[in-house]
């Protein structure tokens, strides 16, 4: 069989259509529609610490660490909290 298609189906089993590899952490929920993506953070509906505000505002990035962005909001209230 072709690489590619054993990556393919690779793919699809992680994306559900089939049973998660060995190893392979299952995430409930779907993957959003990459034509028509959601208004606000793309993981709104997967995410455990999801808040209103992702569902209306995706988060902008920002600098985390040297070569490190962060685009999260839960993120951003905890880095706001940690400073005081
Ligand atoms: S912005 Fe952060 S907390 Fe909110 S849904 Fe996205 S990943 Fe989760």
């Amino acid at each position: 069989m072709d690489d590619r298609i054993r990556r393919l189906r690779s793919h699809l089993k992680a994306l559900g259509r089939g049973k998660a590899p060995r190893g392979v952490r299952w995430i409930p929920g779907t993957v959003p529609s990459l034509l028509l993506p959601p208004p606000g953070c793309r993981y709104a509906d997967r995410c455990p610490r999801v808040l209103d505000v992702c569902r209306q505002d995706r988060p902008a990035s920002r600098a985390a660490a040297p070569d490190h962005e962060v685009a999260c909001h839960a993120a951003e209230l905890e880095h706001a909290a940690a400073r005081g």
